[in-house]
């Protein structure tokens, strides 16, 4: 399935810059968010040449350039081409390398970037802690004994030395649970017990939330409700453009992995696949209303 979708990208990329080309010009403060998950040492020199394609291509913004533009300020470097948006970098989970990439990778390009984490399964080690990333990470489709010790989440050190780098920790939920599954006392635990729990190790507020699988199918609207009154930001996993339209807890994000072929990392990039999630994302924006 995806070597054929490989072998369509670069006819799909040729016709959607034609699209792009009629669309007009994007917003001033358009951009789009990456997210990526675990990048194991084998992924890093693809990741650090993906890194620095994209530095050539576009504006990379921090967390807190990106907060301006959702809240209407006026845009530093305004949107001009749809090919070209400026993006905001942002890693879940909170694999250790994460911590590995921030130090050498980022660091070395002057890039901040969003980590969300779950509390509850940082606060596990050893054994513990796999058993609950394999279940509630992996969702068991992965047994606990297959994830090795370069595997394991950063620890609330880790954390704050990411912060001490200028980077930005958001929460991913208490213990990444699937929100649409909760309901009542576990639900607002779930989503408020995580900021809480970030705040008080890492002694800074937590803005940022990203619901756990990113799907339309893992919220609703008493989740997304909750979240509006403790955070000021939402973070999906649903493919598309952000503005100042868009609302700030209706965000869209890409979800790329770093070895994927370039041609298909530019169709993400310019948009191509934000059709099949047009949808999705409709629903979330329309969610609070
Ligand atoms: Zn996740």
């Amino acid at each position: 399935m995806n070597k054929l979708r490989y072998q369509v990208a670069a006819p799909w990329l040729t016709a959607r810059r034609v699209i792009n080309n009629f669309k007009g010009r994007p917003p001033a403060s358009a951009f789009r968010i990456l997210m990526l998950h675990d990048i194991p040492a084998v992924q890093i020199m693809a990741f650090e040449r993906f890194l620095e394609d994209l530095k050539v291509s576009r504006k990379i913004l921090s967390p807190e350039e990106a907060e301006l533009l959702l809240d209407g300020a006026p845009p530093e470097h305004p949107a001009n081409d749809w090919g070209s948006l400026p993006v905001l970098i942002s890693f879940d989970d909170g694999f250790v390398s994460n911590f590995g990439v921030a130090a050498k990778c980022l660091a070395g390009h002057g890039v901040k970037a969003l980590f969300f984490v779950c509390p509850e399964l940082v606060d596990l080690e050893g054994e513990a802690q796999a058993r609950a990333i394999a279940s509630n990470i992996f969702r068991g489709n992965l047994d606990w004994r297959q994830i090795s010790e370069d595997r394991r989440l950063m620890t609330w050190s880790e954390l704050g030395e990411l912060r001490a780098m200028g980077h930005t920790v958001g929460a991913h939920g208490m213990g990444h649970q699937r929100l649409s599954d909760l309901t009542g006392e576990a639900l607002a635990r779930e989503i408020s017990g995580a900021g809480a729990r970030i705040e008080e190790e890492l002694k800074a507020r937590v803005d940022w939330y990203a619901f756990a699988f990113g799907n339309i199918d893992s919220i609703h609207g008493d989740a997304l409700a909750l979240i509006s009154n403790y955070y000021k930001y939402c973070r999906s996993g649903i493919r598309g453009v952000n503005s100042e339209a868009t609302g700030r807890y209706a965000l869209l994000a890409d979800q790329i992995e770093a070895d994927l072929p370039d041609t298909y990392l530019d169709l993400v990039l310019e948009g191509g696949l934000d059709g099949r999630y047009r949808q999705s994302a409709g629903q979330l924006s329309r969610m609070l209303e």
